[in-house]
C-alpha cells in the first residue's frame, strides 16, 4: 500500500509548504530508487553506490549547508530528507549524513579556502566521497584517548594510527583524520592514494549491511601542511561534527519508526487468527500500536522544536543529545513491537522490519551511544561530568 505518511497530531500543519514539497522529493526518490533495491543490497551486503549521482542531482549532500554549490536546506527542510531515506534503509541516510555533516561540514567550518574550493563542490555532487575517521580499536565512547598522531617533519606532517568503524572508508576520495600533536587533536584531509594510508572493510556485520564500514590504516603517512584544516583545534572541532550528524539522525530514526509502525498496522488488520478476527481487534495488538503511534508523535515534535531551535541558531550539543538518544530508543523499541506483531513474518526480508531493528542497534551506539548521551543530560542537568 502507498505510504500515507505518519501524522496523528496534525503535525503536518507545522510545516511550511516547501518543507513539505522537499519531503515529498525526498520520499517519492526513497520510494522509487531506494526501495526496489534495498532488499538484494542488504542480502548482499552491498552500499548501492548507483544512487550517489541522483541523490547529489536532488541536492541531498550538504543539504543544509551554505554555499560551494550546496543546496542550503532549512535544518526542518534537511531533518526531512533524513526521516524520509531512513524510512527506506539507515545505511543509505547513514552515507548521507557522513558526506554531509561528517565531511562536507568540517571543511566549511574548518578548512582553508583553497580546500573548500577543491572539495565541497565536488562531495555535493557526488564525484568524491568522504569519511570520517575518529573511532579507534581503543577508542570508541572516549576519542579523548585516541592514539593516532601527527607529528611535524620538513614543512608537512607523517600521520601514524589506527581508525576503525569508518562509514564509506574505502569509497572514499577524501577521509577526514583526526590525530594527536603536540599542540593538541587536530585534523586533515587525507585523499585516497597517499602513500602510507590504506582501509580495508569490515566483513561479517548483521547490521548496516547496505553501507560500506572500514579500517583506516596511517603508517608514516606524510601529508603536506596544506591537507591540515587550520581552523581545527582540539576535539571540541570533531565533537561539533558529531552534533551536526546527530541531529540528522534524530530525524532519520523516524522514519525507520514509522516504516515499522505503518507495516504493523497494516499487518496486523490483514492478518487473521481465532476465528478469522484480525489480530488487531485484539487489545494486546492495540496497546502495541498505541504505544508506538503515542511514542513517534512526542519523537516527531521534539525534532520539528529541535530543527526549529537550529534554524535559529539556537540549539545546544546536549539538547541533540536528547534529541539522538530518545528518537533512536523510540525507534529500537518501535522496531521489536512491529516485529512481534508480525510473527514468523517478521524475521523474514519480506518485510523491511527486522532490516530496521538490525541497522538501529547500530544506531543506537554510533554517534554517541545510548550511554554517553545520558551522562551529557545529566552533566547538562547536574552540572557534574560522569564519564569517568
Ligand atoms: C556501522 C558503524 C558505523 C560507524 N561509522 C563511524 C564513522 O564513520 N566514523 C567514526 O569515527 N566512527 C564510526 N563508528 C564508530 C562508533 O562511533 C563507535 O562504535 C561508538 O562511538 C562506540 O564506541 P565503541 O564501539 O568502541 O564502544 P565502547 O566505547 O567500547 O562502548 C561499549 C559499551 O560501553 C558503554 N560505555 C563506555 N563508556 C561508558 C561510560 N563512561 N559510561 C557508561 N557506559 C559507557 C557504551 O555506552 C557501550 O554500551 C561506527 C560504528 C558502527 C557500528
Amino acid at each position: 500500500m502507498p505510504f500515507r505518511g505518519v501524522d496523528y497530531f496534525c503535525v503536518d500543519s507545522l510545516f511550511s509548504e516547501e518543507e513539505l514539497m522537499v519531503r515529498q522529493t525526498a520520499r517519492r526518490f526513497a520510494e522509487e530508487r531506494i526501495a526496489p533495491l534495498i532488499r538484494d543490497c542488504y542480502r548482499d551486503a552491498r552500499f548501492p553506490a548507483e544512487l550517489i549521482a541522483p541523490m547529489a542531482e536532488l541536492g541531498f549532500f550538504g543539504a543544509n549547508l551554505e554555499g560551494y554549490g550546496c543546496a542550503g536546506m532549512s535544518n526542518v527542510e534537511y531533518g526531512l530528507v533524513m526521516q524520509e531515506l531512513e524510512r527506506v534503509d539507515s545505511g543509505v541516510r547513514s552515507f548521507v549524513s557522513v558526506q554531509g555533516a561528517l565531511v562536507m561540514y568540517p571543511i566549511l567550518a574548518y578548512g582553508s579556502e583553497e580546500q573548500k574550493q577543491r572539495w565541497l563542490p565536488r562531495l555535493q555532487n557526488g564525484t568524491a566521497v568522504g569519511c570520517f575517521g575518529l573511532t579507534e580499536p581503543d577508542f570508541g565512547s572516549n576519542p579523548a584517548g585516541m592514539r593516532a598522531t601527527a607529528r611535524r617533519e620538513g614543512g608537512g606532517w607523517v600521520l601514524d594510527g589506527e581508525k576503525t568503524w569508518i562509514t564509506n572508508g574505502s569509497l572514499a576520495d577524501v577521509a577526514v583524520v583526526w590525530a594527536r600533536a603536540e599542540e593538541g587533536v587536530l585534523g586533515f584531509l587525507v585523499e585516497r592514494g597517499t602513500p602510507g594510508y590504506t582501509t580495508s572493510d569490515i566483513h561479517g556485520k548483521w547490521s548496516m549491511r547496505a553501507s560500506v564500514t572500514s579500517s583506516l590504516s596511517l603508517a608514516d603517512c606524510r601529508v603536506e601542511e596544506s591537507a591540515r584544516l587550520p581552523g581545527a583545534r582540539g576535539l571540541k572541532a570533531p565533537l561539533s561534527c558529531l552534533t551536526q550528524a546527530r541531529y540528522g539522525i534524530g530525524w532519520g530514526v523516524l522514519g525507520a519508526a514509522m516504516d515499522c509502525y505503518e507495516t504493523a498496522r497494516q499487518y496486523s488488520i490483514l492478518r487473521k487468527q481465532f476465528d478469522g478476527r484480525p489480530i488487531a481487534s485484539h487489545q494486546l495488538v492495540q496497546e502495541k500500536l498505541a504505544w508506538m503511534i503515542t511514542e513517534i508523535t512526542k519523537a516527531q515534535l521534539l525534532a520539528v522544536h529541535a530543527g526549529r531551535l537550529k534554524d535559529g541558531g539556537r540549539i545546544e550539543p546536549a539538547q541533540i543529545s536528547m534529541l539522538k538518544r530518545n528518537n533512536v530508543a523510540m525507534a529500537l523499541d518501535c522496531a521489536r513491537l512491529s516485529r512481534d506483531l508480525l510473527g514468523a513474518n517478521g524475521i523474514t526480508d519480506e518485510y523491511p522490519v527486522m532490516r530496521h531493528l538490525c541497522n538501529l542497534e547500530t544506531v543506537k551506539t554510533y554517534e554517541g551511544t545510548d550511554h554517553i548521551h545520558a551522562l551529557v543530560i545529566g552533566e547538562k542537568v547536574t552540572g557534574v561530568a560522569a564519564y569517568k
